[in-house]
């Protein structure tokens, strides 16, 4: 599934332009005495770690060092309000603890609008936020990836977000469906048939996590960024198979193609059986309540 070599920081990468390939506006990093030619260095923005575009992404830099492999998800735990804390105790950097501050906004605008957060990491020589020297990063990515916060507690601030869990990501046959109005009778006869619910197919291509279950080939890229890969009943619904998470899957359209008509479909409809029937490792993940 997700893996964290994917992921690697490896690049001296400018904060200013992963910033920017985010989706973020960054025409005032040039509004200072440097220049335009040194927007890059900006102080009032390139040691920040957390940057907002209003009603369409939050962008956290998140040390590569600190996320965690759970369940077969990769995830960061956090906690903005105690690291503020540590950071003002220190005699000097009153910077530090209002960066912490405004991480700890980002994820609340992040879960409020429910915007997708996207991930800087970051490599480097990272310090303890009661140190009072100043951490220094010397590699950086920009995952495609968007993240989701998956867990915060409004009382203490603990915080985890999950790489992929941002389930506007995942798109399938049906979503595209949806968007397109001229479908939209058609569909309204279908549903009347056989209801899907939009819940199981988001849940199971949360648990796809983009990647087809059966080749674990990845879906492809739409124009948009997002990620195709259609759902399929494997008992299908006119079959009386039910419509639930064990018994959908998400699949690349060739495999989907391939379990309906191809000759091994029989062989591919008990092996997916066996593996949806199988707890899914992920599935803590897509249970949580997201948003
Ligand atoms: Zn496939
Ligand atoms: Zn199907």
């Amino acid at each position: 599934m997700s893996d964290l070599s994917d992921i690697t920081p490896r690049e001296p990468q400018r904060i200013i332009d992963l910033v920017r390939a985010a989706g973020v506006d960054v025409s005032d990093w040039a509004n200072f005495k440097g220049g335009k030619k040194n927007a890059a260095s900006n102080p009032k923005y390139c040691y920040e770690r957390s940057f907002i575009e209003p009603n369409k992404v939050v962008v956290l830099n998140l040390w590569f060092v600190n996320l965690k492999e759970r369940n077969g998800a990769i995830q960061c735990d956090f906690n903005m309000h105690e690291a503020a804390h540590k950071a003002g105790q220190l005699p000097i950097n009153t910077a530090r603890q209002s960066r912490c501050q405004k991480l700890d906004h980002a994820v609340h605008v992040a879960l409020r609008e429910n915007l997708p957060i996207r991930v800087v990491l970051c490599d480097g020589e990272m310090r303890r936020s009661d140190d009072a020297k100043a951490s220094h990063v010397s590699k950086r990515l920009l995952d495609e990836v968007p993240w989701a916060v998956t867990a915060y507690d409004w009382k203490s601030g603990q915080c985890t977000v999950t790489r992929g869990a941002y389930a506007d990501h995942f798109v399938d046959q049906f979503s595209i469906e949806e968007e397109s109005p001229q479908q939209v009778e058609r569909r309204t006869i279908s549903a009347q048939i056989f209801q899907r619910s939009p819940e199981i197919r988001r849940r199971a291509l949360l648990r796809a996590n983009g990647r087809c279950e059966w080749c674990a080939q990845p879906g492809f890229k739409m124009a948009d960024g997002r990620v195709f890969l259609e759902t399929h009943h494997v008992i299908p619904l006119a079959n009386g198979g039910p419509d639930t998470e064990s018994n959908v899957a998400a699949l690349c359209p060739n495999h989907h193609r391939e379990a309906h008509h191809g000759e091994i479909r029989d062989k591919m409809r008990q092996e997916l059986l066996n593996r949806l029937a199988t707890p899914k490792s992920r599935s803590n993940t897509a249970h949580a309540p997201l948003h």
